[in-house]
């Protein structure tokens, strides 16, 4: 038995997804003829109050063509020193759609209002224009962490001053849900497009959908296209999603325990420096000093558990669907059993 931590992406289907998946009733949704796609395109849309949701292979491909709907050649994208769409997406910010991105310097993924009125170009014709912020909910170089709804409010409304769109890169948006008690509803009203992954801690195989307004969606589909990201029978997949819908998003609230009693355990351990605060199904930690990274990961793989370093020291754990009871207790046992 292999425990993997490194991510919540590590998921198989349940048996209950699979049926649900041979079950599907598929098309060409390239003619738009997948039933099922479409049913989850218009599940999601109705979910977030938003006219249009689009399917897409990869929570990438949604965050690129968000970025490409909103910018022009040689404008800035908003956004925090660690989000994804910088970090973790091969630069297709550059590649794809010709901007630059302003780094805010924040706190575990995040920034306030004010950081972002600082980071606004000026009007003159030798600056970049600023055309997009981005935020991320919850953070993932920011471990797990949840943004205050009401900063985000306050960011919309400078993006409203300043004609800005504003984009969230919702990968783990249902684990910030579950874990602040909000809804999307609340979410829908406030972004123009809203990027959200099936494959994290909903636990599908593949799929990410992009939701968002009318006039901002209508060419979606032609840059997803110019992306390679048409298909076909793809209703297989969307009928993981919305057995994941139904099924999945509540448990994540599970996940967040697990996460919680780690944290709790690692921070009473001698050879651990740090942990970072755990809100969703993310745990950051750092070892002392004397303790070898590698060593570390070395022990937990010779007891068949996975972890990954995250840079600078940091390492990480992410819970999810395929993590259980039994696990956990072991995990935790062998933690505290590790001698340095
Ligand atoms: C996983 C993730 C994505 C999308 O990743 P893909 O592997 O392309 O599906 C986007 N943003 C964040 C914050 C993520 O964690």
């Amino acid at each position: 038995m292999i425990i993997d931590l490194r991510s919540d992406t590590v998921t198989k289907p349940t048996k209950g997804m699979l049926q649900a998946m041979m079950d599907a009733k598929v098309g060409d949704d390239v003619f738009s003829e997948d039933p099922t796609v479409n049913e989850l395109e218009d599940r999601l849309a109705n979910m977030f109050g938003k006219p249009k949701a689009l399917f897409f292979p990869s929570g990438s491909m949604a965050n690129q063509t968000a970025i490409k709907l909103h910018t022009n050649p040689g404008e800035q994208v908003i956004c925090d020193k660690y989000a994804h769409i910088y970090n973790y997406e091969a630069g297709g910010a550059s590649f794809n759609s010709g901007v630059s991105c302003k780094l805010i310097d924040g706190h575990r993924g995040m920034f306030t209002a004010n950081q972002v009125e600082e980071a606004i170009n000026p009007d003159a014709f030798y600056y970049s224009q600023s055309s997009l912020v981005e935020i991320e909910n919850t953070t993932n170089k920011g471990g797990g962490a949840c943004w205050d709804f009401k900063e985000i409010l306050k960011i919309k409304e400078i993006c409203d001053a300043h004609h800005l769109g504003f984009h969230l890169d919702g990968a783990r948006l249902w684990n910030a849900l579950v874990a602040k008690n909000e809804t999307t509803m609340q979410y829908g009203e406030v972004f123009d497009t809203i990027s959200v992954c099936l494959s994290k801690g909903l636990g599908c195989p593949v799929g990410s959908v992009l939701i968002g307004d009318t006039d901002i969606m209508k060419h979606a589909i032609r840059v997803r296209k110019i992306f390679g990201g048409n298909m076909r029978q793809i209703g297989y997949l969307a009928a993981a999603g919305l057995y994941a819908l139904d099924n999945h998003i509540d448990r994540l609230e599970e996940d967040h325990l697990k996460a919680k009693e780690i944290e709790q355990l690692l921070s009473n351990l001698t050879y651990i420096k740090t942990v970072e605060p755990v809100e969703t199904n993310i745990v950051i930690f750092e070892l002392n000093s004397d303790v070898n990274e590698k060593t570390f990961i070395q022990k937990l793989k010779d007891n068949n558990i996975l972890i990954i370093g995250m840079g600078s020291n940091k390492l990480r754990m992410v819970t999810h669907l395929d993590y259980t009871d039994s696990m956990h207790d072991y995990l935790l046992s062998i933690l505290r059993s590790l001698k340095f």
